[in-house]
């Protein structure tokens, strides 16, 4: 029987979820406080590595088919390395008989092309509107937005980190702060990428080249000490692409900075419950990671595949509550592997630098063991 959904946020996890139960035939509202997506010519700030399973969501969707492809970066190889030790792994498609690893896509590329999927397909989409008021019954939900009273059988938060609906609603949180921030730019570089994703682990954090479609063209995601990230802050350009090509050992040549730079606080965090009454939520409403493997947003894809796998037929509150379990289960292995990554790589100490150099060594020359950690990086 179809239902009536209200999805708050229109960032990717929330407009795929608003498609996705739309083609199932239910009735969706979909409430954003920012402007509708758009995006030019120039390169966005923001990118995610699409993992095979968001990207064969996002085709079942009909979006992945639509996003122009000199804005997606598909990378066949991956290479993760210590500058403290001697450690380095080296990961290619073809060792696992595939084509590529994943995509680097920008988000607003492919949130414009989920924004406008959705549109054709009937949702009811309110931009430039922020909600006001919410309430929950066993029965039922409202939300006053836009000087409206929307009634429906749903409520998803698909609200983002800081979610005002799951505030509101009261539900605890676990979390820590990693004291670090993340700092994304674009790059060109004089050496072409090769379509390789390249990662060194500082022990200040982690620094990743993602390639972009334009083989000289990679997205940075440095990942710094709150301390660092602040004196990067008030460097100027020149000074920090000084830094930026001593952290490189030289593996992408020259490096030069072509955007703005960006900074995001990283923070660890996850809903003890995502389920309350008749709200739901999803993506980073329910759970935010490290960005070190580049998993946050293909772990919301995981939350809405198995969302609409649920809401395809009739269902009802056990159904909802086996997802969130579920679900659950998918977000705390990933913020546990996550952290013995961070941990493993964020220690100076001379024995566990030993360990993991010889830890990386032994992975890169042990086929099945690259086989099973090219897996676990494919998401
Ligand atoms: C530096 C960095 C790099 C990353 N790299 C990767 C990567 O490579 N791969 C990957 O999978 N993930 C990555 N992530 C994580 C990924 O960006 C997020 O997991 C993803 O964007 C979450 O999407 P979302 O739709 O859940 O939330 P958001 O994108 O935050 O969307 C939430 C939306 O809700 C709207 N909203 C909020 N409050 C209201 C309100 N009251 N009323 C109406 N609208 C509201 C907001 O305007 C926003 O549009 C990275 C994160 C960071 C910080």
């Amino acid at each position: 029987m179809s239902q009536r959904f209200i999805v708050v946020g229109g960032g990717m996890i929330g407009l795929a979820s608003a498609l996705g139960l739309r083609q199932q035939g239910h009735r969706v509202t979909l409430i954003e406080q920012g402007k509708a997506p758009t995006y030019s010519d120039e390169l966005e700030l923001r990118v995610s590595a699409i993992a095979h399973h968001s990207r064969a969501l996002l085709t079942e969707l009909g979006v992945w088919q639509q996003l122009p492809a000199d804005r997606l970066g598909p990378y066949t190889a991956m290479e993760v390395w210590d500058q403290d030790s001697f450690g380095r792994i080296a990961f290619a498609a073809n060792e696992v008989n595939q084509a590529d690893l994943g995509a680097i896509v920008e988000n607003r590329v492919l949130e414009r092309h989920l924004w406008q999927a959705a549109v054709d397909a009937g949702v009811e989409l309110m931009p430039e509107t922020a909600v006001q008021d919410h309430g929950l019954s066993d029965t039922e939900v409202w939300v006053e937005a836009g000087g409206q009273r929307l009634r429906g059988d749903y409520l998803l938060a698909a609200d983002g980190v800081k979610s005002p609906l799951r505030q509101a609603a009261g539900l605890p949180l676990t979390f820590w702060d990693y004291q670090q921030q993340g700092c994304v730019a674009v790059i060109r570089c004089s050496e072409p990428h090769n379509g390789c994703a390249r990662q060194v682990f500082l022990p200040s954090g982690p620094v990743a080249w993602l390639p972009l479609a334009d083989p000289h063209h990679v997205s940075l995601v440095w990942s710094a000490d709150s301390e660092l990230a602040r004196q990067l802050q008030q460097l100027d350009d020149n000074d920090f692409i000084k830094q930026l090509q001593r952290v490189s050992d030289q593996c992408l040549g020259q490096l030069e900075l072509v955007s703005q730079r960006g900074y995001f606080p990283l923070r660890m965090q996850y809903a003890k419950r995502w389920l309350q009454q008749r709200l739901l939520l999803i993506g980073d409403a329910a759970h935010s990671i490290h960005p070190l493997a580049g998993q946050g947003a293909n772990l919301g894809f995981g939350d809405v595949h198995a969302l609409l796998a649920v809401t395809a037929s009739e269902f009802g509150s056990a159904d909802l509550r086996q997802w969130e379990r579920q679900r659950k289960v998918a977000a705390v292995q990933m913020i546990a592997t996550m952290e013995s990554f961070k941990r493993g790589f964020g220690t100076a100490s001379p024995v566990a630098k030993l360990v993991r150099g010889l830890g990386l060594r032994l992975a890169d020359r042990l086929a099945p063991l690259k086989r099973k950690l090219i897996k676990s990086a494919l998401g």
